[in-house]
């Protein structure tokens, strides 16, 4: 099986990218490209192994959650830009700290607000018709947002990172919806949720412009919390799990003793308990992949004839791993991002120089224009009716 796979963040600069093929530095330039990787006929290899005709795969990661609103984690320079100050929290922190805890759910709080209205942008929407144009057979992503499989439930999607959509409990496991934990931290918290309220009523949440909601003194970050300077964390409270409040669940090495689940007189958490934690249910920084999830990424890497990678630099090692996987087993890879990506200069290096994106596509043309150009490029053109020329 070998190593856990352990999310980390990886914040060396990388270099500006060389466009592939050099057309590729237009939107039209770049539609040609891709139709001509998305087309290309699979390697005899796949053919004689799988059933059906191997597609392509696409990874994905936060530049193409941007045009909805959330931020990503790099810039063009592939540094942290959304806010300077702003540090992930690592898995340890918050398995061992009822402090880190409060602060996490308080930001969190402020954060689903907006997260949960946020919605899947075009870029998603044209992966569903390449789907349903039979380019696409599946959809890796590093995003917890949601919106591939809002966008698209026909294409399977394997969320690497896990999805915010849920809580897990860190003892028994059992899984709950976000939508209901919110309600019961307003109930917990009043003072956060009148915070709330008169932070949507101002606009700071409505807007779906990034800039414009940091103008408005509210910084996003892409797993959905939220920045409040000076906001007092150490007041704030969350509920236990429900299941282990109940039941109190077995803990330590062998199981034999029993967990302390104690909350206080409204149901939140009281410090001194050692069990019944709920997490929200992504793969946090510092926190291993679950080896199920690595392995069916690899299986789906392996079962597609090229990769499509758009919206991330591959910062993270079981993001970047897999892209290496594919070139090591002779798989043409696509990039589409702004900035630099990790390895690129490795999955690009032995391209013919004359190929014009059968082997390779390499762009900084923006997902959620290019994306559904492909799509319009691609379709079948239907011959003119009488009703298309009266319109
Ligand atoms: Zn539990």
């Amino acid at each position: 099986m070998g190593k856990p796979l352990i999310r980390i963040p990886y914040t060396h600069p990388l270099p500006p990218p060389t466009i592939i093929p050099a057309s590729a530095k237009t939107l039209s330039g770049a539609v040609t490209a891709l139709q001509e990787f998305l087309q290309s006929p699979s390697s005899q290899l796949h053919s004689r192994i799988l059933s059906r005709p191997p597609s392509t795969v696409v990874l994905t990661g936060a530049g193409l959650s941007v045009a909805s609103g959330l931020a990503d984690y790099r810039g063009v320079n592939g540094t942290y830009r959304v806010n300077k100050t702003y540090r992930p929290i690592y898995y340890h922190e918050y398995t061992a700290s009822h402090e880190a805890r409060k602060r996490y759910w308080a930001r969190s709080f402020l954060g689903w607000a907006t997260m949960s209205k946020s919605k899947p942008n075009a870029a998603h929407f044209a992966l569903r018709d390449l789907g349903e144009l039979g380019f696409l057979s599946s959809v890796i992503t590093q995003n917890v947002d949601s919106f591939h499989p809002r966008a698209h439930p026909e294409i399977p999607t394997l969320e690497l990172h896990g999805y915010l959509r849920a809580t897990v409990c860190t003892s028994c496991r059992n899984e709950f919806p976000r939508e209901a934990f919110q309600e019961e931290l307003a109930r917990l918290n009043p003072a956060w949720a009148e915070f709330l309220k008169t932070a949507i009523e101002s606009g700071a949440l409505e807007t779906e412009d990034p800039e414009e909601k940091r103008a408005r003194g509210i910084k996003m970050n892409p797993d959905g919390d939220v920045d409040v300077p000076g906001a007092p964390y150490t007041t704030f409270r969350y509920p236990a799990c429900p299941t282990c409040l109940a039941k109190p669940p077995p803990i330590g090495f062998d199981g034999t003793s029993k967990g302390v689940v104690e909350v206080d007189q409204d149901g939140a958490w009281k410090a001194g308990s050692n069990a019944g934690i709920l997490k929200p249910n992504v793969i946090m920084f510092g926190e291993s992949i679950p080896s199920t999830v690595k392995v069916a990424a690899e299986e789906v890497v392996d079962g597609a004839k090229n990769l499509l990678v758009l919206g991330t630099s591959l910062a993270t090692y079981s993001a970047w791993r897999l892209v290496k996987r594919a070139k090591e087993r002779g798989m043409p890879i696509a990039a589409i991002n702004v900035g630099g990506v990790r390895g690129e200069d490795v999955f690009f290096s032995d391209l013919d120089p004359t190929q014009t994106g059968k082997q390779g596509v390499r762009t900084e043309v923006s997902t959620e224009s290019l994306l559904p150009a492909l799509v319009r490029s691609l379709r079948p053109s239907k011959p003119s009716t009488l009703k298309d020329q009266v319109q």
